[in-house]
C-alpha cells in the first residue's frame, strides 16, 4: 500500500461510523449536525491559524449555543411537577455552567470541592450535595451555605450532620439517598445500585434512619434520593426504573406514615458513542412519563431529575492533528497530537469513539518539513502520544482519507472527557480551551 497518496478532492472524509451524521434521521438534534460541523471546522480554521506555527492543534471545542439549545429542549419537555439538575461532574467547566445556569433548576454538586466551585461560579443557583465519604467540614460547609438539600449516603453521615446542626444551632434539608433492589428491571451497563455498592443506604436501616431523624428535629427529611442506573439509552427501560421509584416512595410514605414531597430520580441517561445519531428519547420519555405520574397519582410530589452526561456530552469536541502515520506489523496507526491524557472516555468506556476527519486546508503548523503522507480507505487505529499501549482512542475504525496534518475530531467529548483524564501523565502541554458562543 502506497502512503504517500494526496487523497481525492470530494471524498467524504468521514469513516463509516459517522456517516449515520446524514439529516434524514429523523430528530431536531441530527438534524442540526451538519450545521454544528460547519461551527466546529470554522473554530479548528481559526483556532490553527491563530497557533504558533511550531505547535500543531490540540484543542477541546464546546459549542455553548448548541449547548443551550439542547438544555431548552430538555427542560421544555418535562411534565410539570419536574425539575432538571445539572450533574456537574460530568463537565465543571465555568462557560458550561454559566451556559446552563439560567435554564436549569440547580446544579449536582457531588464532592466538596464541586460544592465550592459551583457556589463560587454560580452563587444563584440551588445546589444539592451527594457523594459517599463526605467530610465533616464539608458538611458543614453545606449546612453554612444552606443549600437546596444534602443527599445522605450513610446512617454515619446523618449522625454527623445532626450532629453539627445541634452544635450550629442551624437547620437543614436533607433526602435520604437509597439504595433498592432492581429485581424485574433490566440492567444497563453501569449498575449503581440493587446490590453492594458504596453509595446510598439500604432498605433495611430506612427505620433506623428515621430514627435519628426524629433524635434531630434540625434537619428536615425532604425525600428519597435514588441514582440506580447509568448509560441508560432505552426509554422504556428508563421508565420501569421510574415506576419503581414511585411505587417505592409511595410505599414508604405510607409505611412510615412520612409527608414528603420530594423524590430526586438521579441521572443516568446514556449516550451511544457506538451510533451517535441515536439520541435517547427525551421528548417520548416525558410524554410517557407525564401518564405514569397520573396513573401513580403523584402529582403532588416534585420529581426531580440530575443528569450529566446526556446534558453536555454532545456539546464538546476533542481535536488532535494528525502527526504522524505509521505501519506496524501490518496495521496503520495514525498518530494525533494528544492522548487519552486529556481525553480518557475511550479507555474509561473501552470503546471505539465516534470521530470525523476534517481536512487541513494547507501545511499546518509542525508541517514546516512538508512530510505529505496519508491513508485512502484503509483501516486504522487512531492513538495518541503517550508511551503505553493503552493510549488508543479508536480501533480497528475504517477511514475513508487521512493524511498527516489533518484534524481528527472526537465528537461526543463533552461529558466525563477532559475532567476524568490523567492530564499530568508524560507532562504534555494541555489542549486550547475553546467556546464557542
Ligand atoms: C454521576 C451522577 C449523576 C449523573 O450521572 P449521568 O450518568 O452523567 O447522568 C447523577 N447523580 C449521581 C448521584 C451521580 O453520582
Amino acid at each position: 500500500m502506497n502512503n504517500t497518496l494526496t487523497p481525492p478532492k470530494n471524498t467524504p472524509t468521514s469513516h463509516d461510523e459517522t456517516s449515520s451524521f446524514e439529516p434524514s434521521v429523523e430528530n431536531e438534534w441530527v438534524n442540526n449536525v451538519a450545521v454544528q460541523r460547519s461551527r466546529i471546522n470554522n473554530a479548528i480554521t481559526q483556532l490553527a491559524a491563530k497557533s504558533p506555527i511550531d505547535t500543531p492543534l490540540c484543542a477541546y471545542i464546546y459549542d455553548l449555543p448548541a449547548l443551550a439549545q439542547h438544555a431548552q429542549s430538555i427542560v421544555a419537555a418535562l411534565p410539570d411537577n419536574c425539575e432538571f439538575y445539572y450533574a456537574a461532574k460530568a463537565n465543571p467547566e465555568e462557560n458550561i455552567l454559566a451556559t446552563l445556569a439560567p435554564i436549569v433548576h440547580g446544579f449536582e454538586s457531588a464532592s466538596g470541592g464541586e460544592l465550592n466551585w459551583l457556589h463560587q461560579c454560580q452563587s444563584d443557583v440551588p445546589i444539592i450535595f451527594g457523594g459517599p465519604g463526605k467530610l465533616v467540614s464539608e458538611l458543614a460547609q453545606a449546612i453554612d451555605l444552606n443549600i437546596e438539600a444534602i443527599h445522605v449516603e450513610s446512617l454515619t453521615e446523618l449522625k454527623r450532620i445532626g450532629l453539627l446542626c445541634q452544635q450550629k444551632q442551624a437547620n437543614c434539608r436533607i433526602l435520604l439517598r437509597m439504595n433498592i433492589s432492581l429485581e424485574g428491571i433490566e440492567g444497563t451497563r453501569l449498575t449503581m445500585g440493587g446490590k453492594p455498592t458504596p453509595f446510598g443506604i439500604d432498605r433495611e436501616d430506612l427505620p433506623a434512619a428515621l430514627s435519628i431523624l426524629r433524635d434531630f428535629p434540625q434537619i428536615e427529611l425532604l425525600g428519597f434520593h435514588f441514582h440506580l442506573m447509568s448509560h441508560q439509552l432505552d426509554k422504556a427501560r428508563h421508565l420501569a426504573l421510574m415506576e419503581l421509584y414511585f411505587t417505592t416512595f409511595k410505599r414508604w410514605q405510607e409505611q412510615f406514615s412520612l409527608d414528603v414531597k420530594l423524590l430526586n430520580v438521579g441521572g443516568g441517561i446514556g449516550i451511544d458513542y457506538a451510533n451517535p445519531a441515536q439520541l435517547f428519547d427525551w421528548t417520548g420519555f416525558c410524554d410517557d412519563l407525564g401518564q405514569l405520574i397520573q396513573r401513580e397519582n403523584m402529582q403532588a410530589v416534585t420529581v426531580r431529575f440530575e443528569c450529566g452526561r446526556f446534558v453536555t456530552a454532545n456539546a464538546g469536541f476533542y481535536v488532535m492533528e494528525v502527526l504522524d502515520i505509521k505501519q506496524s506489523h501490518g496495521e496503520w496507526f495514525v498518530i494525533g497530537h494528544g492522548g487519552t491524557h486529556h481525553f480518557r472516555t475511550p479507555a474509561a468506556q473501552n470503546h471505539n469513539h465516534p470521530f470525523y476527519v476534517k481536512q487541513r486546508e494547507m501545511l499546518q503548523s509542525g508541517n514546516e518539513l512538508n512530510i505529505n503522507s496519508g491513508l485512502i480507505r484503509q483501516k486504522a487505529i487512531v492513538v495518541g502520544q503517550l508511551c503505553t499501549p493503552k493510549d488508543v482512542l479508536a480501533r480497528q475504525v475504517n477511514i475513508e482519507t487521512v493524511q498527516i496534518g489533518d484534524y481528527v475530531v472526537f465528537t461526543q467529548a463533552g461529558a466525563y472527557a477532559w475532567n476524568i483524564s490523567h492530564q499530568h501523565f508524560l507532562m504534555h502541554a494541555a489542549p486550547v480551551m475553546h467556546f464557542i458562543d
